[in-house]
């Protein structure tokens, strides 16, 4: 099961419909809307045809997989990844229909994907390659109908090429009516991008943190340390602003390794050592004032295994797998990576009585802050970045506070109260609708 996302994603709505079904009078009519959110509504799937540097043609398989738009248009990021498969789309699609309800955001769920090493590309050949995706999906994309976004190896400039090459396509055939940067999100800021999007997704974790903190009681947060695993968009603003609000982050890591410093460590020093030296180990000192004072050297391994009170995952996913699931001392996982932690390892958690808050909730932020973008070019307002963020903290803390009532009064795992708080929503909406 493991091996597919999509046979997993299936699964784990089943197991949440079993827990929902006593809600809900008219059984039959359940069962159907669950039995439809099994599948996505439209996959799509062609060969992308590229010409190369050296003038000849090749072919790309491209996907995009539109789960469910029951609560508003399709949103999810395109993947530029040699292992991305027609299950993982349709896994990832289906997961983002349940973020986005969590958040409580007005979106469905997609995603989409190209069998494609970018780094094998030349920069002409990852634009044409981009623009043809755009192109292709001219009639299946739009503002009212499906948003896509950056995911793993996509970045601004490639929705910029995305949004020019659909606005023109599109306004072939139709009268252009809404402003095409609407079309997608993650661009630059100079080209329709939201100021704060680029900390949303940390200072979101942050934000579920404080709640959790509130929950549990906790009152010195110097004595809560944590430890986190990346250092990259999202670990390091996770790191700097737990550190702002006064916890105590003690491990960071790359992919090559980490460091730990029991006093705690300066999150914004560290990386820009990091990214002078291009390694955390080289970053390690003993002076006052440097950059990491008195830091230890740790494996990734290591730092997952650290007895710390809450363990943030904000690298990669299956990190967290059953073969090193009873290594875990930490009390409480916040998982800013996606699917950071295997089904296998889950259990193992559980039984172990680690409280893990979901990545469909901790890291909503970024997609939250992808949708005041979008409303912003909608809108054709550009927001400062403090009314961004102040818009984000209440949504986070909504979606936290509903999960916490279903995993209290449900007495089930976070990741189940999550989906349950989810799927309801979206069921709940194709009833009303009569979709179903
Ligand atoms: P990033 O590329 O900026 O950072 C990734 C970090 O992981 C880097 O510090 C890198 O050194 C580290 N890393 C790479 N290989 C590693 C390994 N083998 N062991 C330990 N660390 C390793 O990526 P990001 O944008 O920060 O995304 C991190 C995770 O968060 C991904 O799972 C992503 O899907 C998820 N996510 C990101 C966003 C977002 O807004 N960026 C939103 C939602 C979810």
């Amino acid at each position: 099961m493991a091996n597919n996302p999509h046979q997993q994603a299936v699964t784990q709505l089943e197991n949440v419909a079993k827990l929902l079904e006593p809600q809900y009078t008219d059984g039959a009519r359940f069962k159907k809307a669950i039995q439809k959110l099994k599948q996505p509504n439209y996959l799509h799937e062609t060969a992308l045809e590229v010409q190369m540097d050296d003038g000849t043609k090749r072919a790309f398989t491209a996907y995009r997989a539109q789960h469910d738009n029951a609560r508003g248009p399709y949103k999810g990021g395109i993947r530029f990844h040699p292992g991305v498969t027609k299950e993982e789309v349709l896994a990832l699609s289906t997961w983002m229909t349940w973020k986005c309800a969590i958040a409580g955001i007005p979106y469905g769920g997609a995603k989409g994907g190209i069998v494609i090493d970018p780094k094998a590309l030349s920069l002409a050949e990852l634009e044409r390659l981009s623009r043809a995706y755009a192109i292709w999906l001219t009639e299946f994309i739009g503002p009212w109908q499906d948003v896509p976004a950056p995911d793993v190896n996509t970045n601004g400039q490639i929705m910029t090429w995305m949004v020019d090459a659909w606005a023109q396509s599109f306004a072939e055939k139709h009268p252009l009516s809404l402003n095409p940067q609407a079309t997608f999100t993650g661009k630059p800021i100079e080209y329709g991008g939201s100021e704060g999007r680029e900390e949303a997704t940390g200072l979101g974790g942050v934000y579920v943190l404080e709640k959790l903190a509130e929950k549990l009681g906790w009152q010195r947060k110097k004595d809560i340390t944590i430890a986190i695993q990346g250092i990259g968009n999202v670990g390091y603003w996770f790191a700097h602003h737990a550190d702002l609000l006064g916890y105590r982050v003690v491990a960071i890591s790359d992919s090559r390794g980490g460091v730990y410093v029991e006093s705690g460590l300066n999150p914004a020093k560290t990386l820009a050592c990091k990214q002078e030296t291009g390694s955390l180990d080289e970053c390690r000192c003993t002076t006052d004032g440097c950059s990491i004072k008195n830091g230890r050297a740790l494996t990734n391994d290591e730092l997952l295994a650290l007895p710390v009170d809450v363990l943030v995952p904000a690298a990669l996913e299956s990190v967290i797998t059953q073969e090193n699931a009873q290594t875990i001392q930490a009390k409480y996982i916040i998982e800013m990576a996606n699917g950071p932690i295997t089904p296998e390892a889950d259990k193992i958690l559980e039984k172990n009585k680690v409280l893990v808050i979901p990545d469909v909730l901790a890291n909503a932020g970024g997609v939250t802050t992808s949708y005041f973008e979008w409303v912003q070019n909608l809108q054709g307002v550009h927001w400062k970045k403090e009314l961004v963020l102040a818009q984000l903290q209440p949504i986070m803390e909504q979606a936290f506070d509903e999960m916490w009532l279903k995993h209290t009064q449900m007495n089930v795992s976070a990741r189940m109260a999550a989906y349950v708080t989810a799927v309801k929503l979206v069921v709940d909406t194709l009833l009303l609708r009569g979709v179903v």
